[in-house]
């Protein structure tokens, strides 16, 4: 165990890139650098003497009281609380997210825990926006199919636990090739963009709007039976067949057809809705296009 004084280790300290804050088992600060002030926004005389609850969030603050003193019956360097998530309190009331390293040293004589604080802000953030963009679609800002089968996966268990409800509405534009061909792939993005505000306006909060295909798209409806899946899905039908999709001057329409499905006890996957789903589609498109049709009606 490193066994220095306050003075020998403060230059030390004052060298590194991280935030250092050592407290002794009362939970009271002992010493802490620079970078720690600048950090937590207060100057550094404000941070010594006072206890370490400062700059914790409130909801954390008893649970560190207990750690610390925890911690003291077996020492030893580690990172605080493996795999979990911390922030530290700002001035400011803010948080800031933080990966802390804990080691315990021998300071003025008596024993005391050192933090390396590490302000982790960047990389909490591009971690949430790498995992939210590996999970949705850039042009219309939905969700793409790996989340519509994580999330259909989970309205599965959901339903087969405690028998909750849940439909799928499935649908694929009729004709866009010949909407690309006269309006170019420009005119055909624009219908997909637009169509992925109009459908926004539709959903309630728990809706999940997937863009699945090139304009092919499914909404996981939960708590949703058949019959108000179907009610629905003619809503959207409705609404895109009404719809003047504009394009530099250019205006035209578009239509859809809509396959949709729900969970039955016989089912032994999500995959089963999703077949249904398509099956529903295709013979939407096969009775003409412009319509919908349920699983009900399927033979
Ligand atoms: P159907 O009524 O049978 O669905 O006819 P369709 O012409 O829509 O045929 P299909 O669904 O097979 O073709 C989809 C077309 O959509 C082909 C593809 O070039 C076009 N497409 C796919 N993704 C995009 C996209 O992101 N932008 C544009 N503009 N077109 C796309
Ligand atoms: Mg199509
Ligand atoms: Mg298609």
């Amino acid at each position: 165990m490193l066994v220095t004084t306050s003075q020998g280790l403060l230059p030390f300290i004052e060298s590194l890139p991280d935030a250092v804050i050592i407290a002794n088992p009362d939970h009271k600060i002992v010493l802490v650098n620079s970078r720690a002030g600048e950090m937590f926004g207060y100057p550094v005389d404000a941070l010594q003497g006072s206890d370490l609850k400062m700059l914790i969030p409130e909801h954390h603050q008893d649970a560190h009281k207990r750690n610390v003193k925890g911690y003291f019956r077996g020492p030893h360097a580690r990172p605080m609380g493996a795999g979990k998530r911390f922030s530290g309190l700002h001035a400011d009331g803010t948080e800031v997210p933080v990966d802390i390293m804990i080691n315990a040293i021998v300071l003025d004589g008596a024993r005391v825990a050192m933090a390396l604080v590490r302000d982790v802000t960047y990389q909490r953030e591009l971690e949430e926006r790498l995992t939210l963009e590996s999970l949705t679609d850039e042009l219309t800002g939905f969700y793409n199919r790996k989340h519509f089968k994580a999330q259909l996966k989970a309205q599965f268990s959901a339903f087969v636990r405690s028998g909750m409800p849940a439909s799928v509405v499935m649908f694929d534009f009729d004709n866009f090739k010949v909407i690309n061909d006269q309006y170019g792939h420009a005119g055909g993005d624009k219908v997909l963009v637009d169509t992925g505000k109009l459908i926004l306006e539709e959903l309630r909060p728990l809706d999940v709007a997937c863009r699945v295909g090139g304009e092919e798209f499914a909404i996981i409806l939960p708590n949703t039976k058949l019959q108000d899946a179907v009610t629905f899905a003619e809503r959207i039908r409705r609404c895109i067949e009404n719809v003047e999709f504009r394009l530099d001057g250019a205006a035209f329409h578009a239509t859809i057809t809509v396959g949709v499905a729900s969970f039955t006890s016989t089912d032994k996957s999500y995959d089963s809705l999703m077949k249904r789903a398509d099956n529903a589609l295709y013979a939407g498109k096969a009775a003409g296009r412009n319509c919908v049709i349920s699983q009900d009606s399927l033979t």
